[in-house]
């Protein structure tokens, strides 16, 4: 290696994962292997795919393997792989210089209790290699480039230098470790083929161990340089009784690649062949989990058209599964054993990013190139099964309540995009949801459970939307709801609203948001008279209360919905919700001028049983100027806007007519309230409760 070297500085996080790396105390060290292996494997499926398109990038190397070499003189492990190799540009980004999302996401999670070994997901398994080695040396070679030579012994920096007159790769990685001191026993084959055995096994290239065999022979004297043949003499001497010559032990060293994993792919057997070990050491090395799979499919189908898969839903979601950038590599696609791609846009959608697994067509062109991917038939087809399967993967897995919890609180998020994704599937997906309810504060509830509590008289499945449990549980909205006995179910999850706008029903009944206008709660005939006799009496209250809010609200109706407290607003059944115009308000960059179209219409509703209410309507019908009226109207809209969602565009206002409120309930004189702030120019455009008036309007 004479060429020119150049050193580089790692990264800073980068940098610091390393330290921790080497600093942490950490037993299970041996996974740096299956790190380094599922690296060689990533990079020998690459330059399959790209040979898939031009069989001449195969030309500089054509077996494609992974070679381990340990070498107990130099005290160096060599892991050899003739995929795709890096070019001098590659090992700069890749191996030091640019920061990745997982880099610092890892260390967040170690530090909060996470495991090394965990390594894998985020990332950066790579750098694993430091928990055994001291020194690390990466000779790699990629079609598009000279041979270089990547070194490292941590310590902030790292150096490359093209690599003139070492032995010469053709094309692909070589990866020396310098194993530390006290960790030879990585250097013991007996050891390796354990390592590779347990977190390997189901790589899909050839995993060989240079092995040494050391042999005694006995040569005859005169010919002990003599290779090869003696063996046919030795033979004949021992067969003969009469020796003559004289013969002699030599120790004879010779070399072979053992191969380590020899299993034909898993997905190819009978299911009823293979065990769950075997199935969770496949998911691992296809995943990168650390953790076993929660459930697997695995299948053929057979007729018009031929494959196999093996589908996995892992335990958890990944850190980054909604990072959208982010593409994923979930499911490889094999065409007649051979690897051909894992960009799985094609094989499953969005919505169900978190599915790992193996296709296998039979059908596929061995040359399929990725645009051709994107239009081909046989692959839709295959991506419509692959979505099947995946659903009644989850439904075999919501017959377990305890792993369906598990599942639901990875991957709700995903189950609810794909109510707006997939409209094909929306009716069977709804039917994975789960939500709290008034009946069912603790265990979340189906909508299919839901209905076997629904009252007779009932026709609609009623929800209301919001910030948090405790914020909606005890809303207004709920008040007739719970007397009828009609259940309620709480969506607290910003998604949620999305998902159950789109859905508009389940099983033919209507998903009803308690929150908007024209709730027609199903009444009885006496209900019915009661409330058209209330409308009757009440209109004048309403109008008197509209007039005095102005454009605050739309308009002010009787409510059929309330009947503890005195009033709540309401919203267009077009427009956002309450919570929706929260959510909408938080997301920084939304456009502006879509929140005034949408933003919520508010109806006021007024509740004719309550007695503050009856009062108004008394002194009203009195007099239809009664200041108090329209004083206390804009308390009574201030705090519907709290119960019913809302945020106080003006709360020092509110605040204010609070004050005062509790100065009147005190018997405080309403000028000793007004001194210390007299001064206040603002203060004095705000007159006590009594004597308020019109000004009232003003403030707003
Ligand atoms: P990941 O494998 O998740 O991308 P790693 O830290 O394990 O993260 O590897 C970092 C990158 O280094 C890889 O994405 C790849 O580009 C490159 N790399 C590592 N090992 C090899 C190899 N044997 N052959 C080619 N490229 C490799
Ligand atoms: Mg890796």
């Amino acid at each position: 290696m004479s060429g020119q070297t150049e050193t580089f500085g790692f990264q800073a996080e980068i940098s610091q994962l390393l330290d921790l790396i080497i600093n942490t105390f950490y037993s299970n060290k041996e996974i740096f292997l299956r790190e380094i292996i599922s690296n060689s494997s990533d990079a020998l499926d690459k330059i399959r795919y790209a040979a898939l398109t031009d069989p001449s990038q195969l030309e500089s190397e054509k077996d494609l393997y992974i070679r381990i070499i340990p070498n107990k003189e130099e005290g160096t492990l060599t892991i050899r792989d003739t995929g795709i190799g890096m070019t001098k540009a590659d090992l700069v980004n890749n191996l030091g210089t640019i920061a990745k999302s997982g880099t610092k996401a890892f260390m967040e999670a170690l530090s909060s209790g996470a495991d090394i070994s965990m390594i894998g997901q985020f990332g950066v398994g790579f750098y694993s290699s430091y928990l055994v080695a001291e020194k690390v040396q990466v000779t790699t070679k990629h079609n598009d480039d000279e041979q270089y030579i990547w070194e490292s012994a941590a310590g902030g920096t790292f150096t490359i230098t093209e690599d003139v007159d070492g032995p010469r790769l053709g094309r692909g990685t070589s990866m020396k470790l310098f194993i530390k001191d006290d960790l030879k026993e990585y250097l013991e084959e007996k050891r390796i083929r354990d390592i590779v055995k347990k977190h390997s096994e189901f790589i899909s290239y050839p995993i060989q161990l240079v092995v040494t065999k050391e042999t005694e022979k006995e040569v005859e004297e005169e010919e002990e340089v003599k290779e090869g043949d003696s063996k046919i003499e030795e033979v004949e001497d021992e067969d003969s009784s009469k020796k003559t010559k004289k013969t002699k032990k030599v120790k004879e060293t010779t070399t072979e690649n053992e191969e380590l994993n020899k299993q034909k792919p898993i997905w190819t057997r009978n299911p009823a062949d293979v065990n769950q070990e075997e199935y969770a050491s496949f998911y691992k090395s296809i995943s990168n989990d650390w953790e076993e799979h929660l459930a697997v499919k695995h299948f053929s189908v057979e007729g018009q058209l031929e494959f196999k898969a093996m589908l996995f839903i892992p335990k958890r979601a990944p850190f980054d599964l909604f990072e959208t950038k982010k593409k994923r590599h979930n499911i490889k696609l094999y065409v007649r054993r051979v690897f051909i791609s894992e960009d799985n846009e094609e094989l499953m959608p969005e919505y169900l990013n978190f599915v790992v697994g193996v296709v296998d067509s039979e059908d596929l062109p061995l040359n399929i190139s990725r645009e051709t991917l994107q239009q081909n038939k046989i692959l839709k087809v295959i991506r419509k099964n692959l979505v099947k399967k995946t659903l009644e993967l989850i439904s075999e897995i919501a017959e377990d309540k305890e792993n369906f919890d598990k599942f639901y609180s990875a991957f709700a998020k995903n189950l609810k995009l794909g109510i707006h994704e997939d409209s094909t599937n929306r009716s069977k997906l709804a039917e994975f949801l789960r939500f709290h309810s008034t009946k069912s504060v603790d265990e979340m509830t189906s909508f299919k459970d839901y209905i076997t509590r629904m009252p007779e008289v009932q026709k609609s499945i009623y929800y209301l939307t919001g910030e948090s449990l405790e914020a909606v549980k005890d809303s207004p909205f709920l008040e007739a709801l719970k007397k009828k006995n009609f259940e309620v179910l709480l969506l607290v999850d910003p998604i949620d609203e999305y998902a159950v706008t789109q859905l508009r029903e389940f099983d033919g009944k209507k998903l009803v948001c308690v929150s908007k206008e024209g709730l027609e709660l199903e009444e009885t005939p006496e209900e019915k008279e009661e409330r058209e006799k209330d409308e009757k009496e009440f209109a004048e209250l309403c109008t008197a209360v509209k007039e005095n809010l102005g454009d605050k609200v739309e308009k002010v109706v009787v409510s059929n919905r309330i009947t503890e407290s005195p009033c709540v607003l309401v919203t267009g059944q077009f427009g956002w919700s309450s919570n929706m115009e929260r959510i909408m308000k938080a997301q920084a960059l939304r456009d502006s001028s879509m929140s005034s179209y949408m933003a919520s219409k508010k109806t006021m509703e007024l509740n004719p049983h309550h007695p503050i209410i009856k009062v108004l309507k008394t002194r009203i019908a009195e007099d239809k100027t009664d200041k108090t009226v329209k004083d206390l109207t804009f308390l009574l809209y201030e705090t519907a806007l709290l119960t019913s969602g809302f945020t106080l565009a003006q709360p020092q206002d509110f605040a204010n007519r609070i004050n005062r409120m509790i100065a009147l309930g005190l018997s405080i004189d309403q000028d000793e309230i007004a001194a210390p702030a007299a001064s206040s120019s603002k203060d004095e455009d705000m007159p006590a409760l009594e004597e308020a008036g019109g000004s009232m309007e003003e403030v707003d």
